[in-house]
């Protein structure tokens, strides 16, 4: 058996958290090894951001050189599936995700569409360059943001169909166009995001959106239906887990509309 060869940055390249800043003036002193994410988890608890800045570039560094040591090479020699790729591109995605985070509360949100574009190399397939657009597309839905550009750039992750893999840049679509399709094609979007995200939060909104959509086409029936679905769903669950904030927020305005409906059907 061979061992295969680290990849590791060069010393005056670019770091691949994409701080900007050469490796040796980054990353290098703070990679955690297998201890990845232990340092970020760390500093979050105690709210030190700065600190968690510096953690999470190291993370992303980190999963960067493992990617390109371990699976980059064997997906190229075709010995090893997309299904490890998926994992490395979700398990990047999710540090990635923190650093997003951080950047926009550290005031550093304006430098965060060039720190995208500096990481979009770090995994070489398609699947993470529409991750990279995925998150250009978000920075434009934020306050004071430009929905049209949100739009434009979502464009350039080709095609978005009722066969998506990629919940999130779904979540996006419905958020962004939505309104232009059909009533038909909008339900199946919906469908397909609750078929690939089955969690609680993403059932009440998303089901929710449904039991709106089928109450504006004057469907209350089925509206009713799926509202019915919704709050019991809830309601087995709060028990063990009760709702937090972004979910109570959620579940108060499907009351809402279940009370309007509860109206309409009685008299
Ligand atoms: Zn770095």
């Amino acid at each position: 058996m061979t061992t295969r060869r680290r990849w590791k940055p060069r010393w005056s390249e670019p770091c691949p958290c994409a701080s900007g800043k050469k490796f040796k003036d980054c990353c290098w002193p703070r990679l955690p090894d297998f201890d990845i994410g232990k340092a970020y988890t760390a500093a979050m608890k105690n709210r030190h951001l700065d600190r968690a800045l510096l953690a999470t570039r190291a993370d992303v560094t980190q999963y960067t050189i493992w990617h390109k040591t371990n699976t980059a090479p064997a997906l190229a020699a075709g010995a090893v599936g997309l299904r490890l790729l998926r994992i490395d591109v979700n398990a990047l995605n999710a540090y990635v995700g923190h650093l997003s985070w951080l950047y926009f509360r550290l005031g550093l949100w304006e430098e965060w569409p060039a720190v995208l574009d500096r990481l979009r190399n770090n995994i070489q397939h398609q699947l993470w360059y529409r991750k990279i657009v995925y998150h250009k597309a978000f920075y434009h839905v934020g306050p004071g943001g430009d929905r049209e550009k949100a739009r434009q750039e979502l464009a350039k992750a080709g095609p978005i169909t009722k066969n998506e893999e990629d919940v999130e840049l779904l979540r996006l679509y419905v958020d962004l166009q939505s309104d232009d399709l059909p009533f038909a094609a909008r339900i199946e979007m919906l469908d397909r995001i609750l078929e690939l995200d089955d969690d609680r939060e993403t059932v009440l909104q998303y089901q929710g959106a449904k039991a709106v959509q089928y109450f504006m086409i004057g469907d209350a029936q089925t509206a009713e239906q799926q509202l019915n679905d919704v709050i019991s769903m809830v309601q087995l669950t709060t028990a063990d887990q009760p709702l937090k904030g972004y979910e109570k927020h959620i579940y108060c305005r499907l009351c809402s509309y279940w009370e309007v409906l509860g109206v309409t059907s009685r008299y």
